[in-house]
């Protein structure tokens, strides 16, 4: 159904966007991933879709710089029309690092990093690359289980996590004329390399976790590539502006 289409996954290289570009590929999908500083393990991820079944390409992106957006954007036109297409049809706003701070420590800076990566990255490269995108596309934003409820040290993470959510909806609104569908997943705590790996090496706070989870486990990145691919087919094609939480059951 999804077949000969092409995704833009940032952050495809590890974790959550890894999956999700494997899941894709399994469809017939075939990825453009992003990468900021680990280029090894993109080029693991590209070898992985091709034998999946569908070629990717992978390029580098620090979606906290906005002022490389535009030559991002002419790096993607090449590698699109390596793969004989001009467009892409949908995108996956995904990269993003964690933070843990209070109230009592964040700093301006820290703050301006979450900003600049979780909510302007989005906002942004997402304009640059309306042109790109075919009618008829469709987005997914990531957010986190962390937006709709609150955990020690994560209050700069937590609170602009909720503003994708939000931004989502506004995307969705102006999208719609394009008949460009825009969804947001919430993970709840995936082990992942994230926080250092702290949900998979962890075992204290992997066993909190799964305390505080319905289905009595921590996530994994499998757990939620599946979601994304599956937002992104015509399957879910009247599902638009929907927060989508994909984490088992967390503080319900
Ligand atoms: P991960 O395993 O640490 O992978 C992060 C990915 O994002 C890597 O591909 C990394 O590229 C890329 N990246 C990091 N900073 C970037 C930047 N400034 N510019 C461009 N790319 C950047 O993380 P993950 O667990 O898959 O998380 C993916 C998304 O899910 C994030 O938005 C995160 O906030 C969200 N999330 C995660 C969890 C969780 O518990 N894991 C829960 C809820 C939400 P390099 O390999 O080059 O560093």
């Amino acid at each position: 159904m999804s077949k000969g289409k092409i995704a833009i996954v940032t952050g495809g290289s590890r974790g959550i966007g890894r999956s999700t570009v494997l899941c894709l590929a399994r469809r017939g999908v075939r990825s453009i991933l992003t990468f900021n500083t680990n280029q090894a393990e993109a080029d693991k991820v590209v070898a992985l879709a091709a034998e999946a079944g569908a070629p990717a390409l992978a390029l580098q992106l620090d979606v906290g710089d906005v002022a490389a957006f535009d030559g991002f954007a002419g790096r993607l036109q090449a590698a699109l029309a390596q793969m004989g297409a001009e467009r892409f049809d949908y995108l996956v706003n995904n990269a993003g690092t964690s933070s843990a701070a209070s109230l009592e420590s964040i700093t301006p800076a820290e703050m301006d990093g979450l900003y600049s990566v979780h909510f302007k990255g989005v906002l942004f490269l997402t304009q640059r690359l309306l042109p790109l995108i075919n009618d008829g596309g469709r987005i997914v934003n990531i957010s986190s289980g962390l937006a709709r409820f609150a955990s020690r040290n994560r209050i700069g993470y937590g609170p602009i996590k909720a503003a994708v959510e939000s931004l989502t909806r506004y995307m969705a609104l102006e999208l719609g004329p394009r008949r460009i569908a825009v969804n947001v997943v919430a993970p709840g705590p995936i082990a992942t390399d994230f926080s250092g790996g702290m949900v998979r090496d962890n075992p204290q706070v992997n066993r909190m976790i799964a305390e505080n989870t319905a289905l009595g486990r921590a996530g994994e990145p499998e757990d939620v590539g599946p979601v994304i691919a599956g937002l992104l087919s015509d399957d879910f094609g009247w599902v638009n502006a929907q927060r989508i939480e994909v984490a088992g059951g967390m503080q319900i």
